[in-house]
């Protein structure tokens, strides 16, 4: 007989307020629930700050959880994210380089606030007042207070117009180097999968050779199925991940009512979670 966890397919990229969401892990695991999910996992960037509860709530509405994070890496000046799943935090130097990437996000922030105030009338306590739980703050808190101050009329407006990269008011972020991040991933007794690289924000898709460096390096699956994935970028990144004997797997990077992601519009097979579970060392069920 299938257990539950082999129903609805699971969905493996999801954020909550304790980074840029802006619903609770234990929201997370009830809207899963209800939509029938099988299982979800919470990858918050840079921050695990969230698996207690969310693990809780996963037990509480009957259905499965994995614990994972986004983390931010870059690759010659070009973003990446890498999912990490079943990361120890007690192991290796992984939490160490997280902690740095957390800092640096808060005086990153700062200094974007510092920068839209010679245009803006928003305050840095503005700011947290819309961060609210968060424990790693990035841009959508900074878009929620020009939002709060009316300057923009959701998350999406204040990125198009205000925050984007090529903005005045932009910084860089500290990122890791993904191969060294896909490294401490492992060493950490946790599983690298590399988030939406046909997205289109990206520009262009992450390239045949990145991706066969980032297996060498122990990369063990790709997010082949994202919603803002470009259509004819994803079925190149299928291939090769279909080449490079990679797992594939599928997820909404829902950010509650910061992105228009939907929970569960992308999932992962039954077949695929129990893959990178046993990567971990981890039995499902
Ligand atoms: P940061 O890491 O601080 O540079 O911010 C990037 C985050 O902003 C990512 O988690 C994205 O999901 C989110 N983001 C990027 N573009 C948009 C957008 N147009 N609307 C809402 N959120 C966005
Ligand atoms: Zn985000
Ligand atoms: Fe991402
Ligand atoms: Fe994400």
């Amino acid at each position: 007989m299938p257990g539950k966890a082999q129903g609805q397919g699971w969905d493996l990229h999801t954020h909550s307020v304790l980074s840029d969401g802006t619903t609770t892990p234990t929201e997370i695991a009830r809207l899963a629930a209800a939509s029938g999910l099988s299982g979800f996992a919470l990858t918050d960037h840079d921050t695990v700050a969230g698996w207690d509860e969310a693990r809780d709530a996963a037990r509480a509405s009957g259905i499965g959880f994995i614990p994972g994070m986004e983390v931010t890496c870059d690759d010659a000046g070009r973003s990446r994210h890498l999912l990490a799943y079943y990361v120890n935090p007690a192991e290796g130097e992984l939490f160490a380089a997280i902690e740095a990437v957390r800092r640096s996000r808060l005086s990153r922030a700062k200094e974007m606030v510092r920068r839209l105030q010679r245009d803006y009338k928003i305050s840095w306590d503005a700011l947290f007042d819309t961060a609210g739980d968060a424990v790693s703050v990035g841009r959508p808190h900074i878009a929620d207070a020009l939002v709060a101050a009316g300057y923009a009329t959701d998350r999406g407006d204040a990125f198009a117009r205000i925050l984007h990269p090529g903005s005045p008011y932009y910084l860089d972020t500290l990122a890791l180097n993904i191969v060294q991040a896909i490294r401490l991933v492992r060493e950490a007794g946790g599983v690298p999968v590399l988030a939406h690289p046909a997205a289109v924000r990206q520009r262009q898709p992450v390239s045949a050779a990145a991706l066969t460096e980032y297996a060498a390096a122990g990369l063990i699956g790709v997010e082949v199925q994202h919603p803002e994935h470009v259509a004819e970028w994803q079925e190149q990144i299928a291939a090769h991940t279909a080449e490079l004997g990679l797992c594939q797997t599928g997820a909404s990077d829902y950010h509650g009512e910061g992105k228009p992601n939907r929970l569960g519009e992308c999932t992962t097979p039954f077949t695929t979670v129990a893959k990178l579970a046993a990567a971990a060392g981890v039995s499902l069920n």
